[in-house]
């Protein structure tokens, strides 16, 4: 393969750019349990990690029966921010790894834009990575391979020419369908809820780690047709 790296990194913004993921789950089940509907923290996780606000709208009416006011998701936001603003922090050492790659990144999430930029802002992130997709911008939210595509085309990076990085099993799967490498990150405090790793496993990323300073060896050595150099 001509290309030993990657020429772009795309970077999944919830649980491999920021530890937001148990902030976002325990105020997604106290806003669900408010509504009467009982959802454990494993079960929010399986359902909803690495999926969009769309995805969890549908989920809650024709799996949950509930539906979604306006006022529902507006109470998610505001109290997600709020959190965001005071408890959200970047995943350890993940600007360093940035700066280390010397590969153009961008960021390619689930979420709205506004929630990007604030994650990212609040944890010092927003000026290294100022190139963000988000799914709104597409028409299939993760696990399709949209975003990623999308994301891809604006960047003007063929998508072998991609490496991904994520967290959730949807977004592994959404980068395998845009026929990216995709490497797990499992640092993020999240990582260890039921099913997780077996999850992981059934989707087989060409990699798996748990300390973002890896990333960087891990990109030297890993040629993007997943052979090991
Ligand atoms: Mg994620």
């Amino acid at each position: 393969m001509a290309d030993a790296e990657p020429r772009l990194v795309i970077f999944d913004c919830d649980g491999v750019l920021v530890d937001s993921e148990p902030i976002s789950i325990s105020v997604l089940v106290g806003a669900m349990n408010d509504l009467g509907v009982s959802i454990t923290e494993d079960q929010a996780y399986e359902r909803f990690l690495g999926r969009s606000l769309s995805t969890l709208i549908d989920t809650l009416e024709t799996e949950f029966n509930v539906h979604a006011s306006e006022e529902f998701l507006e109470r998610i936001r505001t109290d997600l921010y709020s959190r965001f603003r005071t408890e959200l922090k970047p995943i350890e050492g993940i600007a360093a790894t940035i700066d280390g790659l010397g590969i153009p990144c961008c960021v390619a999430s689930s979420s709205q834009m506004e929630r990007i930029r604030l994650s990212l802002s609040v944890t010092g992130l927003l000026d290294r990575l100022p190139d963000i997709f988000s799914a709104t911008m597409v028409k299939r939210g993760k696990p399709a391979p949209d975003l990623f595509l999308h994301a891809a085309r604006q960047m003007r990076v063929e998508p072998a020419s991609c490496l991904v990085i994520e967290d959730s099993p949807a977004g592994i799967a959404a980068a395998k369908a845009a026929g990216m490498t995709v490497f797990a990150f499992t640092g993020g405090s999240h990582a260890n809820f039921a099913g997780y790793r077996a999850e992981l496993d059934r989707l087989s990323p060409e990699a798996v780690f748990d300390a973002m300073p890896d990333l960087i060896h891990l990109v030297r050595n890993h040629k993007l047709d997943g052979t090991k150099s």
